[in-house]
């Protein structure tokens, strides 16, 4: 059974690359059956942010990617966050060690300083130079007897090369003579987060670790821990970080947006699901429009792509105005009227139907109040609003017809679009003008606005007779 999961650290937001991981961790296990599980990797504790699982939860919840296992559901291969799994690294730890894979390092802090000062290139990274892998059992185990601190490193092997294969990028090789004897367990008894991943992964079963290309370096030595133990390693899909631009990674303390940061700015999780899963992805034909649903019906990991993806906001932006207009009306005015409410409430308009304009035209949610504020209160607008080339009309020709329009307009009977539309069309031909020649200076009347969601007989159907005679004649003076 195919098994991946998530392994977010809470650091209290949701980076677009994580949970484009997140997603295809997902879509891995969900197109082929398996299970997607998440584990809370809590241990770096220097990182926590108070709320900060929440935002994982709630991310998960929001998008639709269900774990099948994890700290707020349980599962049979709990605990399934990293801080309640603590007592169990060191007994593998010791394992190692008895297998002649790893060893008790008892070097002082100032020993390891001065290893590095005496490197010759003075680079911050000095290999361990291997003193405390020759002591003796005896001496060993006389250190341990009188409590000097100690870690345990992994015993990389001498010679030869370690060699795996990753899904994205091949087949990697390395020179083991490169490889530090790192640390498995800290002097504070807690297992380095290389030595963690290895065990959990391992318990949890996971079949597949999908993570950002910046644990490629350290997969060689995750390799070599499997194979000291006689596990057997999982496949390993590294992904390309996601990229603001072709030199620079998205990174939220360089004010890249997070997950959160779009949902606020009006951005549908949908879209964004879709235009993540595209980052890095692809269905192998033209397709750009996915449900999860769907994308769990057609993911393939041959699809994936090793050159880095840039985060295109306008390609995102025009991705969710595609998913505002195909949404079911319905749907649409649920997201729609919070933001309608706060721009209109109290006005009495029909908030419905000023809806049914919006939806073909928006790009996100927080368009709204500055495509609508209008209809509470007529903006103060020049004249040169009524000068329109393509409808031929000009400031002289739209005072015209705002003057007949509006005896016209007063003399209804029925006020609704079709009535409005009725009566102005009659007058365009009464007048023998272009339909823009009457249409554009009622509409820009109405609204104010160089440009308007609806024309001027929504306009006017919505407004109400008072409010749209009472703008008419503000325009005619
Ligand atoms: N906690 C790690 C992170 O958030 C997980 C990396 C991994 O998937 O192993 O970067």
């Amino acid at each position: 059974e195919v098994r991946t999961r998530f392994a977010p650290s809470p650091t209290g937001y949701m980076h677009i690359g994580n949970l484009r991981t997140a997603l295809y961790e997902y879509l891995i296990a969900k197109s082929q059956g398996g299970k997607f599980i998440l584990r809370i990797e809590d241990t770096d504790q220097e990182r926590l942010v108070e709320g900060a699982t929440d935002v994982i939860y709630n991310t998960l919840r929001m998008t639709g990617l269900h774990h099948d296992e994890g700290p707020d559901i349980g599962g049979d291969y709990g605990p399934y966050v990293q801080s309640e799994r603590m007592g169990m690294y060191m007994d593998y730890a010791k394992e190692l060690v008895e297998k002649g894979q790893a060893y008790y390092c008892f070097c002082t802090k100032e020993r390891l300083e001065s290893l590095k000062e005496s490197n010759a290139e003075g680079a911050a990274f000095a290999k361990y130079d291997r003193h405390c892998l020759h002591l003796s059992p005896e001496e060993v185990q006389a250190k341990l007897d009188a409590g000097v601190p100690y870690v345990i490193r992994q015993k990389m092997p001498d010679s030869g090369t370690t060699t795996f294969t990753d899904v994205v990028y091949g087949e990697i090789t390395v020179d083991n003579a490169e490889l530090d004897d790192q640390i498995l367990m800290k002097a504070d008894g807690f297992p380095t987060y290389n030595f963690a991943n290895v065990v959990d992964d391992h318990l949890m079963c996971i079949t597949h670790v999908v993570r950002g290309s910046e644990y490629l370096s350290s997969t060689p030595k995750y390799n070599l821990l499997y194979e000291a133990f006689g596990w057997e390693p999982p496949v390993y899909v590294h992904l390309p970080a996601v990229m603001r631009d072709a030199h620079h990674k998205l990174s939220k303390r360089h004010g890249d947006k997070s997950f959160e940061d779009l949902i606020n700015e009006g951005y549908l999780v949908d879209a964004i699901v879709n235009y993540i899963a595209l980052l890095g992805w692809s269905p192998g034909d033209t397709r750009e429009i996915f449900t999860l649903k769907e994308l769990e019906e057609c993911f393939d990991i041959s699809g994936l792509s090793k050159s880095p993806s840039i985060f295109d906001i306008k390609k995102l932006t025009w991705m969710n105005g595609e998913y505002m207009k195909n949404m079911d009306f319905e749907k649409f005015y649920a997201l729609a009227e919070p933001k309608l409410t706060e721009a209109l409430g109290g006005t009495g308009l029909d908030l419905r139907k000023i809806a049914e304009l919006l939806q073909k035209r928006l790009e996100t949610l927080n368009d709204i109040p500055g495509l609508v504020g209008f209809f509470k209160e007529l903006p103060e607008y020049g004249t040169e609003l009524y000068t329109h080339k393509k409808m031929k009309t000009n400031d002289e020709i739209a005072l015209s017809s705002l003057k007949a329009a509006l005896p016209v307009l007063e003399g209804l009977a029925d006020w609704n679009t079709q009535s409005i539309h009725d009566a102005l069309m009659a007058l365009v031909g009464e007048l023998g003008i272009k339909n823009g020649q009457l249409l554009w200076p009622v509409r820009t009347a109405l609204s104010g606005e160089p440009t308007s969601p609806g024309g001027a007989m929504e306009l006017a159907d919505i407004l109400g007779r008072e409010e749209s005679l009472r703008r008419i004649r503000v325009g005619i003076e």
